[in-house]
Order: C-alpha cells, then sequence, then structure tokens
C-alpha cells in the first residue's frame, strides 16, 4: 500500500497559488460568522473571573483514557499511571529537574516520565498520519522558528502533536487548557524531552493562570505563533502582554467558544493577527464532533451506569454532528432515540434518518435517557428535571455545563448523593431519582476515553494550520479569522487513508477537464458541504 504521493504536502517549499480559495475562505469565514453564531454571545470576559468559574471548560476533544477520573474517583484508570495523591505538595513549591538538568518547566512528578512515554508511544501507533507527516516534513524543517506557546488538554495525544511541532523546527511553551484533563504522567515525558510544559491534574484556578502566564512570560524568549483550545490562551496575551501580538504570525484556535471569542474579536476590530478556525475545518467538524461522539457516547454511559440500551427510550437535543453522531450509536443498540431541533433542516434529516422529532415536553416524563448537544444553554430546565421518570439519566455532549440547568437542582428541597465518580443522584422530597451524569459537563471527555484516530484528524489539521500560518507570505492572512485552505483538509484526509488501505481513484485528463478540476484537487468548491 503506497501513500497518496500525487499528494505534495501544500504550503510547504511552495507557493499556494490559492489567492482564490483564501478570498473564498474569507467569504465562508464570514458565512461561519453568520450562520454559526450562537444564541449566547460568547464575549472575553473583563475579568479573569468570568472564566474561571467553569473550570471545568473542556475543548471538545483531546482527551485519553486516564482525564476521566479524579483524584477523588473509587477506582482508576489501569491505563492510566497519574498519581493524584502522591503527595499533597503543589508542583509550583517543588524543585524539579530532568535528567539533563533542565528545569523549565512545572510538573506534578518528573520521575512519571518513563510512564508517559509509553502511553505516548501507545498513542503514536493511532496516529500514524501525524507520525508520517512528522516524517515527511522534518528534513525540510517548516517550523523552523516557530516559537509556539501551546494551551491544550495535556495528553497522550497532544504530546504526539506537541513532539511532532517540536520535530518539525518548533520551540514550544505549553499549558493545560482544563484543570482536570492533565495526564501528569504524559506532561512529565514532555519535561523529560525538553518541552517546557506547565501543567498538571487538579489545578486551582489560580495555578490554572499561573501556568498560562509562566509559558507566556519568559525572559529572552517570545513567542511568535499561538494554539488555543478555548481561547484562554489568548485572553491572557490581550490582557496581559499586547505587545506580544507584535511578534505573533497567528493563532490558531481548536474550539467552538475559542472561535466565537475570536469572531467576536474581529467583529469588534480588535484582532490583530490572522487567525485560523481549525474547528470548522471539513477534518475537524466533520470528523471530531460526529465519529467522536458516535464512538464515546456509549462508553460514558455504560462506564457511568451500566445501562443496556436495547428498548430504552431516549431523548437527544440538538441534531447537529455531535447529535447525529450520539443517535446513530443508540440507534444501532436498539434504543428508541427522539430528537428535539430548533432548525427545521437538521429536524428533517432526523425525520428522513427515521427519528421522531418532538419537544422537550411531549416526552420528558416517558424517556429513560436526556441527552443535550446543542451548544446552547438552559435546553433542559428545572421544570423539565421536575417531571422526569425516576431513574432517568440526564446527561450532555455539547461544550460548555450549561446546556442542562444544573445550578437549579442546588436548592435545599432536593438532595443529592454522589454514588459513584462522576455520577450524582439527585433526590426529590418525594423519594424521585434524577441520574446526573459529570454534573452536566461533556460526559465522554469526563467519564470515558475518546478515540486516538480521530485525534490525529484533529491533530493533523492543527499542526498544518500552523505551518500554513507561520509560512503564508506577508499580505495572504490580513487581520481576520480562516478556515484552513480545503487543499490542506484534503491533504490531512489523505494521510489517514492508508490507516484504512483505502485506494483512491485518480480523475484521467478526461475527466478532470470534463469537471474543472485540478487533479491533485482541491475536488470540491468551498461551499460543498460533504
Ligand atoms: P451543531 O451546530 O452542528 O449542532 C447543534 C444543534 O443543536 C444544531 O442543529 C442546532 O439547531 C441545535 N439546537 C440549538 N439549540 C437547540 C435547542 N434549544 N433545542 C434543540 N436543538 C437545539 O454543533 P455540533 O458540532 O453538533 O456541536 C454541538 C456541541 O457539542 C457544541 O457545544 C460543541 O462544542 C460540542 N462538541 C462536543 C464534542 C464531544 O466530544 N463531546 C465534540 C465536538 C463538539
Amino acid at each position: 500500500m503506497s501513500m497518496p504521493d500525487a499528494m505534495p504536502l501544500p504550503g510547504v517549499g511552495e507557493e499556494l497559488k490559492q489567492a482564490k480559495e483564501i478570498e473564498d475562505a474569507e467569504k465562508y469565514s464570514f458565512m461561519a460568522t453568520v450562520t454559526k453564531a450562537p444564541k449566547k454571545q460568547i464575549q472575553f470576559a473583563d475579568d479573569m473571573q468570568e472564566f474561571t468559574k467553569f473550570p471545568t471548560k473542556t475543548g471538545r476533544r483531546s482527551l485519553s483514557r486516564s482525564i476521566s477520573q479524579s483524584s477523588t474517583d473509587s477506582y482508576s484508570s489501569a491505563a492510566s499511571y497519574t498519581d493524584s495523591s502522591d503527595d499533597e505538595v503543589s508542583p509550583r513549591e517543588k524543585q524539579q529537574t530532568n535528567s539533563k538538568g533542565s528545569s523549565n518547566f512545572c510538573v506534578k512528578n518528573i520521575k512519571q516520565a518513563e510512564f508517559g512515554r509509553r502511553e505516548i508511544e501507545i498513542a503514536e501507533q493511532d496516529m500514524s498520519a501525524l507520525i508520517s507527516l512528522r516524517k515527511r516534513a522534518q528534513g525540510e524543517k517548516p517550523l523552523a522558528g516557530a516559537k509556539i506557546v501551546g494551551c491544550t488538554h495535556i495528553t497522550a495525544q497532544t504530546a504526539v502533536l506537541i513532539e511532532t511541532l517540536c520535530a518539525l523546527g518548533a520551540q514550544c511553551r505549553w499549558s493545560a487548557c482544563n484543570i482536570y484533563s492533565t495526564q501528569n504522567e504524559v506532561a512529565a515525558a514532555l519535561a523529560e524531552a525538553g518541552v517546557a510544559v506547565f501543567a498538571w491534574k487538579g489545578e486551582s484556578e489560580d495555578d490554572f493562570w499561573w501556568c498560562i502566564d509562566r509559558c507566556v512570560n519568559m525572559d529572552g524568549w517570545q513567542a511568535n505563533m499561538i494554539l488555543d483550545d478555548g481561547g484562554d490562551l489568548t485572553h491572557w496575551v490581550y490582557k496581559k502582554y499586547p505587545n506580544v501580538f507584535k511578534k505573533i504570525r497567528g493563532i490558531v484556535e481548536e474550539s467552538v467558544t475559542g472561535v466565537h471569542r475570536l469572531y467576536q474579536l474581529s467583529k469588534a476590530g480588535k484582532l490583530c493577527v490572522p487567525a485560523m478556525n481549525v474547528n470548522d475545518s471539513v477534518t475537524k467538524q466533520k470528523f471530531d464532533n460526529l465519529y467522536c461522539c458516535r464512538e464515546s457516547i456509549l462508553d460514558g454511559l455504560k462506564r457511568t451506569t451500566d445501562m443496556m440500551f436495547g428498548g430504552k427510550q431516549v431523548v437527544v437535543c440538538g441534531y447537529g454532528e455531535v447529535g447525529k453522531g450520539c443517535c446513530a450509536a443508540l440507534k444501532a443498540l436498539g434504543a428508541i432515540v427522539y430528537i428535539t431541533e430548533i432548525d427545521p433542516i437538521c429536524a428533517l434529516q432526523a425525520c428522513m434518518d427515521g427519528f421522531r422529532v418532538v419537544k422537550l415536553n411531549e416526552v420528558i416524563r416517558q424517556v429513560d435517557v436526556v441527552i443535550t448537544c446543542t451548544g446552547n444553554k438552559n435546553v433542559v430546565t428545572r421544570e423539565h428535571l421536575d417531571r422526569m421518570k425516576n431513574s432517568c439519566i440526564v446527561c450532555n455532549m455539547g461544550h460548555s455545563n450549561t446546556e442542562i440547568d444544573v445550578t437549579s437542582l442546588r436548592t435545599p428541597e432536593l438532595t443529592w448523593e454522589r454514588v459513584r465518580s462522576q455520577v450524582d443522584h439527585v433526590i426529590w422530597p418525594d423519594g424521585k431519582r434524577v441520574v446526573l451524569l459529570a454534573e452536566g459537563r461533556l460526559l465522554n471527555l469526563s467519564c470515558s476515553t475518546v478515540p486516538t484516530f480521530v485525534l490525529s484528524i484533529t491533530a493533523t489539521t492543527q499542526a498544518l494550520a500552523l505551518i500554513e500560518l507561520y509560512n503564508a507570505p506577508e499580505g495572504r492572512y490580513k487581520q481576520d479569522v480562516y478556515l484552513l485552505p480545503k487543499k490542506m483538509d484534503e491533504y490531512v484526509a489523505s494521510l489517514h487513508l492508508p490507516s484504512f488501505d483505502a485506494h483512491l481513484t485518480e480523475l484521467t485528463d478526461d475527466q478532470a477537464k470534463y469537471l474543472g478540476l485540478n487533479k491533485n484537487g482541491p475536488f470540491k468548491p468551498n461551499y460543498y458541504r460533504y
């Protein structure tokens, strides 16, 4: 099986002839702003508090098997060596050095590096496309001179990304975008390998910002690229070190939330560098959101509740990419699935896929499980929760913990009983129990694993976005938010095809002429929806 060699690494070592694409991308990025603007405006908070009051904010994807367990878990992941209880001394108080004598990091325990290395190697097995990009491009070093400050989940999969960026010539300083998601042993392995990583599982909110600050604020080192997941790092730089933007060539942002923040900045005329919206890349949205959730929703529900799905009545709120993935998995196991939607197009898709589209009120008394995946707020209200039947399971697959009005359950007449890690029984005065998972936070990222392979697709997209922004000639990108050029999306996909021994058909000259396409792509216009 050969790699699709006909497809060169776009943008590296050659001038991309993509002015038109960029123009289209601009149009599309504008369209994306218009069409995907959330009901609730997500804005930069003026004070840090607003950023920190949801410490479990997750950027949707990059978590691995070990992050689901908090230090208070009753069971631990067999695959993780993270030990949050080894001592209570804050990493900030510890003096640690790696085997080369460097102390340019702050992790829980550098001695866990060997275990972390093993986790990274396991992740590499299923991230062959990213490794292949690493091998193909490391001769050219397309990121030579890049100084990337990153803020993402720190897991085995993101470690593969970080080490790829280093192999391509970048220097990296990294913090975690979530206070719970760091795999301590992986952070240790990165620190041992020389990456300046500042992160540990169970950071306080103060630690969280301290770690970001340590990455940005370093004598003799100034970042020229940002890789963010959620926008907190970008926000910190804007608030504390605006001068850093004079050197920044671009921001690559992965999450819905972070992207909306960028669009807000852009609208306000405050975005002072180009930014790449990776979230809306086809290779992110159509894979991470859909397939990742299809693969992980059942895992999250099973691990927390041991439930059987056959014949169970489930209502899924939102039939976007995430909803479609969840529904496909639930249907396959014989669950009876209802959908709620606000958008007639998605509602019609749900109908055509064989689901009943209902209002939540119509089914709330009868369903066994309620799953939210709208990206919206207060989709499940206290009124809904009051009307649910005994033992109804309620959980969220959307980005933030606003979809279920969990706060409304913190009232004196209701009793909360923690029955398992990430599982609360909320008990009404008449004895009715509602089973709330992960306190309304992302179920799959909180309670299960997410597939490494999908993360490889996203990570490869991120790496290419960084390469593109870093190498783009002046003027190609302005101070705006862009989508990755289509050709790069296609390249990311092509790198992942060999894993399936998939054989692409090549256009004949005649066919290419007939369709008006270049034989090497792009194969679809930017408005194509897949
Ligand atoms: P999407 O925009 O494709 O789908 C959301 C759907 O919800 C839309 O069709 C919208 O019309 C519908 N909706 C909005 N408000 C609603 C309401 N009140 N009632 C019913 N339906 C409503 O977005 P997506 O890609 O499916 O992502 C959804 C959320 O999941 C986002 O918050 C995203 O960040 C998150 N996400 C989670 C994961 C994960 O691993 N759990 C992965 C990717 C994305």
